[in-house]
């Protein structure tokens, strides 16, 4: 696979297309091997920023300290995992 091509289909998009390079495939590793230590560990951490939540059909199930707690879960080691995804993007 060389890449992709997002199309930006509805009017608002006017059909633009942008095209995706394929990642390298050690990077791909990188990001798989991240994705199965969380999974593994089960180290899943909700949010740290609460403008992310706006639109987010879970508000009511995480409850009003999630993005707090988000925080201190990151604090531990076993979340390196998690935060090592945020860094592939
Ligand atoms: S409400 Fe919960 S699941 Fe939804 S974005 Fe916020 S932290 Fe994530």
């Amino acid at each position: 696979m060389r890449g992709g091509v997002y199309y930006f289909s509805s009017h608002k998009g006017r059909g633009e297309r942008v095209r995706i390079e394929a990642p390298a495939l050690a990077s791909v590793g990188a990001v798989l091997a991240d994705l199965r230590e969380v999974i593994t560990s089960g180290h899943f951490t909700r949010t740290g920023d609460e403008d992310d939540c706006r639109y987010c059909d879970f508000v009511a199930a995480c409850g009003g300290r999630a993005n707090a707690q988000a925080d201190t879960k990151l604090a531990d080691a076993k979340g390196d995992a998690f935060k090592r995804l945020a860094n592939h993007a």
